[in-house]
């Protein structure tokens, strides 16, 4: 299978896949984002005890690319330590900005590496970062 096809697969694969995007009964912190370039919105609910992120969901609206994003980071950040999760967003971004294009170092980011190709695609840059910048957001509420 080509490489390319393996990802648009992923990317469907956690578009269909719901188990990420649900209401949490109880979480620390959540933080809304939005993409107005593609109308992508959603909100980001995570569980932080001790340190750890116990659990979190996303709920909301947006393109295949927004979802698979949010549910792939989900499935990497879930029982990380807040400081992990912080240096998995920044291993994130720093892929799509291509400033890291180690495929070892990369290969902590599990299916998100998926998306490596999407800085190729300018116009839905916006829509894989959001995710990852709302989580950003939502921890840094929370570290304070
Ligand atoms: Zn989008």
């Amino acid at each position: 299978m080509e490489m390319d096809q393996l990802y648009t697969e992923l990317i469907l694969e956690h578009n269909q896949d719901r188990r990420n995007k649900r209401l949490l009964d109880t979480f620390t912190v959540s933080e809304h984002g939005h993409n107005p370039s593609c109308g992508d919105d959603l909100t980001l609910q995570v569980d932080v005890e001790d340190g750890i992120v116990k659990d979190a969901a996303y709920t909301g609206s947006g393109c295949a690319i927004s979802q698979a994003s949010a549910s792939m980071m989900i499935d990497i950040i879930k029982g990380k330590s807040v400081e992990e999760a912080f240096r998995l967003v920044d291993l994130f971004l720093g892929m799509i900005k291509k400033e890291v294009t180690d495929e070892a170092e990369l290969e902590e980011l599990e299916d998100a590496m998926a998306l490596q190709n999407i800085s190729n695609m300018p116009a839905r840059v916006k829509c894989a970062v959001l995710a990852w910048h709302t989580l950003k957001e939502a921890l840094k509420k929370e570290a304070n």
